[in-house]
C-alpha cells in the first residue's frame, strides 16, 4: 500500500502488518525467515519519513488503559493510545498531561520515539522526562522495562529514537494535578523579531508561551510576531464541568489547487491576521483544546498545501545565535516569497541526556512550505545557516535533510548506533530517514 507521513511527502510502497497481540507480533520479529527492514508506525502524525519503511509495524492493538495511580497520578497505557484519549482520563480527575504537542491524534508511543515538546519546554522539559517507564519489545523478542534507572542507556537511546531501538509496547506517564483546564491567555504583539525575543525572555515564568511569527514579512517588519503567553485558569470548577461545547469539526474535503498558496495570499492572510489580532481583545480565557490543538479542528488541513504535499522546516538555534540566526532564515525565507501561513517561535530550556533529543537551551521555529522543485536549494541554504549557528533540525518533522547535517547536528549519534547495534544486531529497525541520514 502507499504511505505516508502527516506532510504527504514522500511517499512510499510499504506492507502494513497488523498484529493483534504482542505475541503475535513477537512471532513475526522472530520468523526464521528473512526480515525487515521495518519500523513501528503511530498514528502517522509526524511530517516526513521517519514512519515509512518497506514493513511498519501498526501499533494501533496496543490501543488499551493498563492501570491508574492515584496517588502518584500516573496512567498506564498501550503506546498505540492517544494523547487526546489519555486527556479524557486525566481530566476528570484534575490532571493535565504534563507535554502537549500541537495535535492530540500523536500515539504514546510516537510522543516518546520524537520525545516531543510542548509549549512549556523552557519550564517542564520533553514528554520523556515525564515517563516513569516503558516496556521495549527489542529484535530479539525479548520485552525489557526502560527507565531513567532502569536500562539507563536503552531508555536514554529510545526516548528521541524515532522507533530504531525496538517497538515501544506500554509506557507509564506521570501526569500533573492542575487548578483547571481551561487556559488564561495573554497576547502581546511584536513589531520586529529582537522585540519578540525581548517579551519572551521577559516572561519566561509564564507557563505556556508561544510566538506566531509573519515569516514573509521583511524590511522593518522582519519577525513581526503575536506572543501568546498562558496558563491554568485558577477556577477549579471547569475540571469537573467544562462550560465549553465541543467545536465543531470541519474537513478539507480534497486536494487544495497549490497554486492558491503563492507569496500574494499568503501575504493577505497574514496581513489580514495581524491587523485583526491587534485590535481584538488581549485576554482571555479559552478551553485547552482551542489553546493547545487550534489545528485538530480541521480535518485533513495538510490537503490545503495540495496533492504535492508540504514540508515542515523546524530547527533550533542555541541562546547566544538565535536572534542572528533566526534573523538570516527570516531574511532568506521573505526574499524567495516561500513560507507559509504563520509560523511558530518557541524558547527551549535545558536539554536531558537523551541521545537524539531535539531540544536544547535555545529557540525553535517552525516554518511549512507547499513542495515545489525550488524549495529544496532553499531549504539547503537554511541548513547551511542553522549549522553555522550551531543549531540542528528536528527529526519528526524532516523529509529531507543529508546525513552530513544530521551527524553534525547530533553529535551523540555515534554513542545511539553503539547501543542500537546491542539490541538490534540485525539491523531490522529501519526506516526511509534512517538510511536517508545514516543512521541504519
Ligand atoms: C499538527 C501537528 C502539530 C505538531 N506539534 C508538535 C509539537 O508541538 N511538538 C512536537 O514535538 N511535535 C509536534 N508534532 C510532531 C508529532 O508530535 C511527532 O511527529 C510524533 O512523533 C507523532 O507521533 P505519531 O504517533 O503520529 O507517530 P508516527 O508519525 O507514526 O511515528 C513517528 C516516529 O515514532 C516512532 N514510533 C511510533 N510508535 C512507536 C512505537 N510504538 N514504538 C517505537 N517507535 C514508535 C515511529 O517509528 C517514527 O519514528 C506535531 C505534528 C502535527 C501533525
Amino acid at each position: 500500500m502507499e504511505v505516508y507521513g502527516w506532510g504527504r511527502f514522500p511517499k512510499a510502497s510499504a506492507e502494513l502488518l497488523e498484529p493483534v497481540d504482542s505475541e503475535s507480533l513477537i512471532k513475526i520479529l522472530t520468523a526464521n525467515k528473512k526480515i525487515g527492514p521495518m519500523i513501528a508506525r503511530g498514528a502517522g502524525r509526524s511530517y516526513g519519513d521517519s514512519s515509512l519503511s518497506a514493513n511498519l509495524i501498526s501499533s494501533r492493538f496496543l490501543d488499551s488503559f493498563l492501570g491508574l495511580d492515584e496517588d502518584a497520578a500516573t496512567i498506564r497505557c498501550g503506546a498505540g493510545v492517544s494523547l487526546g484519549s489519555i486527556l479524557k482520563v486525566c481530566i476528570p480527575r484534575g490532571w493535565f498531561l504534563p507535554v502537549l504537542p500541537g495535535t492530540k491524534f500523536v500515539s504514546v508511543g510516537g510522543a516518546i520515539a520524537a520525545d516531543i515538546h510542548g509549549k512549556n519546554h523552557h519550564l517542564d522539559g520533553s514528554f520523556c522526562e515525564h515517563v516513569a517507564e516503558f516496556t521495549l519489545l527489542l529484535a530479539s523478542g525479548e520485552k525489557v522495562t526502560c527507565s531513567a534507572q532502569q536500562n539507563t542507556e536503552l531508555f536514554h537511546a529510545t526516548c528521541g529514537g524515532m522507533g530504531l531501538t525496538g517497538i515501544i509496547l506500554d509506557a507509564t506517564i506521570k501526569c500533573e494535578r492542575v487548578s483547571s483546564v481551561s487556559i488564561k491567555q495573554r497576547s502581546l504583539v511584536a513589531n520586529t523579531l529582537s522585540e519578540c525575543f525581548e517579551l519572551l525572555e521577559a516572561n519566561t515564568d509564564s507557563k505556556y508561551s508561544v510566538a506566531w511569527l509573519d515569516c514573509l514579512a521583511g524590511g522593518n517588519k522582519l519577525g513581526r510576531s503575536m506572543i501568546y503567553l498562558a496558563q491554568h485558569d485558577d477556577n477549579s470548577d471547569s475540571i469537573k464541568e467544562p462550560k465549553y461545547k465541543n467545536r465543531r469539526r470541519a474537513t478539507v474535503a480534497f486536494d487544495m489547487p497549490a497554486f492558491l498558496i503563492n507569496k500574494f495570499t499568503l501575504g493577505l492572510f497574514n496581513d489580514a491576521y495581524f491587523n485583526l489580532k491587534k485590535k481584538v481583545h488581549r485576554e482571555s480565557t479559552v478551553n485547552y483544546d482551542t489553546y493547545f490543538f487550534p489545528l485538530d479542528n480541521i480535518g485533513n488541513w495538510n490537503r490545503l498545501y495540495g496533492a504535492r504535499g508540504f514540508l515542515q522546516y523546524q530547527f533550533v538555534l542555541p541562546l547566544d545565535t538565535a536572534l542572528e540566526g533566526i534573523s538570516q532564515v527570516l531574511f532568506k525565507v521573505s526574499g524567495a516569497g516561500k513560507g507559509s501561513f504563520l509560523s511558530v517561535l518557541k524558547k527551549f530550556g535545558k536539554a536531558n541526556a537523551n541521545l537524539l533529543s531535539f531540544p536544547q537551551p535555545g529557540y525553535t521555529l517552525s516554518l511549512d512550505f507547499k513542495r515545489e522543485k525550488s524549495l529544496f536549494p532553499l531549504l539547503d541554504g537554511l541548513d547551511e545557516i542553522v549549522l553555522a549557528h550551531g543549531g540542528k533540525i528536528y527529526l519528526a518533522k524532516d523529509a529531507r535533510m543529508s546525513e552530513s547535517v544530521f551527524k553534525a547536528g547530533y553529535p551523540e549519534w555515534e554513542k545511539f548506533l553503539e547501543t542500537k547495534l546491542k539490541v538490534d544486531p540485525r539491523g531490522i529497525f529501519a526506516s526511509l530517514q534512517s538510511e536517508r541520514i545514516g543512521l541504519t
